[in-house]
């Protein structure tokens, strides 16, 4: 296909009427699709069953060390669910607090315990002029409006498929002690798919941030969450790395097992250093006495260890993998060559990232919303929902079924083509 750039008026004009006659057809089926947001399909939420019956007895519901899971106490998490999480994170139980059941919590959290009571003996935040979050971009929309809320002034930094770029990371939080802060989706991101390179890694554990109180949000959501065997990327572990650079407390992590186990209902963790967790737990003292045991243990019982949780991985990847060959597919087949568009190949996690021409984004997603295909808002990806150059798009395949998804993917490439062809034509 040669690009769109590169034929006649004529050519161009013809091909609106055609795809416009394509749209009308399509939008006639009267559609009802999403592919909005990363919410597992039901089919993956029945892998997991069994774990609500794993605890069906009194004498079930005791943790190994003879703690009754079913009372109150044990504030950082029963030992083999930290076990369990610690060796997800490649990381000994003592660096997990095993919390409750959303990550996002956890990470609004330590957002909030900073600005209340500060970090490391630091000023707390809210007694500062100014809290600045670095944000790479385009990123995770519910990062971006956690800092949002807060007030944090928020700057863009862009993404490569190595990470973030970190000449940009390492000068701005080298001058600007108001940084305090930057996230991180460092395996699989949201909504790209990439993962940081080992020096990019090495690169975040030797920051030399003017900010004492300066930590890295290392949320790493899509740790286990491979498409494939034989083509899996791998992160250098942060925790082991921030050691070895002597700033072990420069980094908290975060993981959960919403799509391991349930979205609704899974187990969360911060990973991070003595100190740190120290510093979370005085907090915790206050505002709980011990999150839910009895799903911790039913996590531990249900998978044993982390060959069962690898092996449910394999399941969710057999489900999802044909999810997003559908659409790339037609993505590939219908947009290849036009020069339009690009987008992401990723070998993990639950997005892909779709970039339009400039000035495109809102338009293909308004355009693909009247033939019935429900996108994630353009700018989502963004923080203040503002995307400069209007052109990212995220791609979230695991809900709908691969025959569904090759239905959204022609009704969304026949959106770019006739946004893109109205641009040309501009
Ligand atoms: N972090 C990232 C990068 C995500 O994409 C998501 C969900 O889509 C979450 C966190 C939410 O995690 P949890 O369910 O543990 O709050």
């Amino acid at each position: 296909m040669k690009p769109y750039i590169e034929w006649t008026k004529e050519e161009l004009v013809a091909e609106k009427a055609r795809l416009e006659q394509e749209f009308a057809e399509v939008k006639a089926k009267g559609l009802n699709l999403n592919i909005s947001r990363g919410k597992p399909a039901a089919a993956q939420l029945d892998l997991t069953e069994g774990m609500l019956t794993v605890l069906s007895k009194n004498e079930d519901t005791f943790a190994e060390d003879g703690t009754d899971c079913r009372n109150y106490g044990v504030l950082t998490g029963i030992p083999e669910a930290r076990k369990l999480i610690g060796d997800i994170c490649e990381v000994s139980a003592e660096n997990v607090i095993v919390y409750g059941n959303a990550s996002l919590t956890i990470m609004f959290d330590t957002v909030a315990r900073s600005f209340l009571k500060g970090v490391a003996g630091c000023t707390p935040w809210n007694k500062l002029d100014k809290v600045k979050f670095l944000c790479p971009v385009p990123g995770y929309d519910r990062h971006f409006g956690v800092t949002e809320y807060f007030g944090v002034e928020m700057i863009n930094v862009p993404m490569t498929p190595e990470g973030p770029d970190m000449d940009m990371v390492e000068k701005l939080v080298a001058e600007d002690d108001a940084i305090k802060g930057i996230w991180c989706v460092p395996k699989y991101s949201n909504p790209q798919g990439y993962t940081y390179s080992d020096e990019t890694v090495r690169r975040f554990a030797n920051l030399k941030p003017a900010a004492k109180d300066f930590r890295i949000f290392w949320d790493n959501a899509y740790i286990i969450h491979h498409l494939y065997d034989d083509r899996q990327d791998h992160l250098l572990n942060i925790i082991e790395e921030c050691e070895k650079a002597g700033n072990p407390d420069m980094v908290y992590e975060f993981v959960s097992t919403s799509k391991v186990s349930y979205p609704g209902a899974g187990i969360a963790a911060l990973i991070s250093s003595e100190a740190n967790l120290k510093e979370a737990q005085e907090y915790m003292n206050f505002q709980i006495i011990g999150h839910d045991k009895l799903n911790q243990l039913r996590h531990v019982k249900f998978f044993q260890n982390l060959d069962g949780v690898m092996n449910q991985m394999k399941k969710h990847a057999e489900i999802l993998r044909p999810k997003f060959e559908a659409i790339l597919q037609v993505m590939d087949q219908e947009l290849s060559g036009l020069d339009i568009a690009s987008w992401t190949k990723p070998n993990g996690g639950y997005f892909i990232s779709f970039d339009a021409m400039e000035g495109c984004a809102k338009k293909i997603v308004a355009k693909a919303k009247e033939a019935g295909l429900t996108m994630t808002g353009a700018g989502a990806t963004y923080p203040y929902h503002n995307d400069p150059q209007d052109s990212n798009i995220r791609i979230a395949p695991s809900f709908p079924t691969p025959e569904e998804l090759e239905i959204a993917g022609q009704v969304f490439v026949l959106s770019v083509k006739l946004v893109s062809v109205d641009k040309i034509l501009e």
